[in-house]
């Protein structure tokens, strides 16, 4: 199936893209990864998106497209994949459409609910793996000895745009420009709303049930 991820950041919708993609091998396309690969790497694209990234505003719709298009395009895709922070805008949601206009398209876009000052609470305590990206929380599943991974020994750290006054800006961006999408595909009748505020096993249990719901149809 191919599954659209949809939500504020902080709504859990990466760590639950990851369970499912792992549960079902397909992959996990999060544009926020690829972009964070290419600051990390130093390629031209990391240099066009780091600032934007870090003021917590969003990259170029023509920048995240031809991402997309890409990627979309390889071997792996065929089967289906989760689409885990993308679209963010309706203007990339459009061109996606255009993009699967020769396919079947969207299956389905899961849509994480979680109360605003919940998200801020939990993306300021986050705090990522710099090796193999798993995202520890402060407050209920912190890192060993203040930094160190519990998956992998890598050094933990607070993602610059989890810091506060980038969380606020980035939930602003988020009302503003991916909000509109919530009604864009209620209109397409493929929204499935995932009540994101219970704790992470009830959340992944919802989402699984979905998905072998919506499979079977
Ligand atoms: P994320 O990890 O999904 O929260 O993404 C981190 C940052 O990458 C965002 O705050 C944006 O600056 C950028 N980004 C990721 N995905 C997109 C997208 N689909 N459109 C525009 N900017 C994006």
């Amino acid at each position: 199936m191919k599954l659209i991820f949809l939500g504020a950041p902080g709504t859990g919708k990466g760590t639950q893209a990851s369970v499912l993609a792992q549960k079902y091998t397909i992959p996990q396309i999060s544009t926020g990864d690829i972009l964070r690969k290419a600051v990390a790497d130093g390629t031209e694209l990391g240099v066009k998106a780091k600032a934007i990234m870090e003021s917590g505003g969003l990259v170029s719709d023509d920048i995240i497209i031809g991402l997309v298009d890409e990627r979309l395009a390889q071997d792996d895709c065929r089967p289906g994949y989760i689409l885990d922070g993308f679209p963010r805008t309706i203007t990339q949601a459009e061109d996606l459409d255009k993009m699967l206009a020769d396919k079947a398209g969207i299956d389905a876009v899961f849509y994480f609910d979680v109360a605003e000052e919940e998200i801020v609470k939990r993306l300021t305590s986050r705090r990522t793996c710099t090796q193999c990206g798993y995202n520890h929380n402060m407050i209920y599943d912190p890192p060993v000895d203040g930094d160190i991974c519990a998956k992998c020994g890598g050094k933990v750290i607070q993602r610059d745009d989890d810091k506060e006054e980038t969380v606020r800006n980035r939930l602003v961006v988020y009302t503003e420009k991916t909000a509109p999408l919530v009604d864009y595909y209620k209109n397409q009748n493929k929204l499935y709303a995932i009540d994101g505020a219970q704790d992470v096993d009830n959340v992944r249990q919802d989402i699984i049930d979905l998905y072998d719901k919506l499979a079977k149809k």
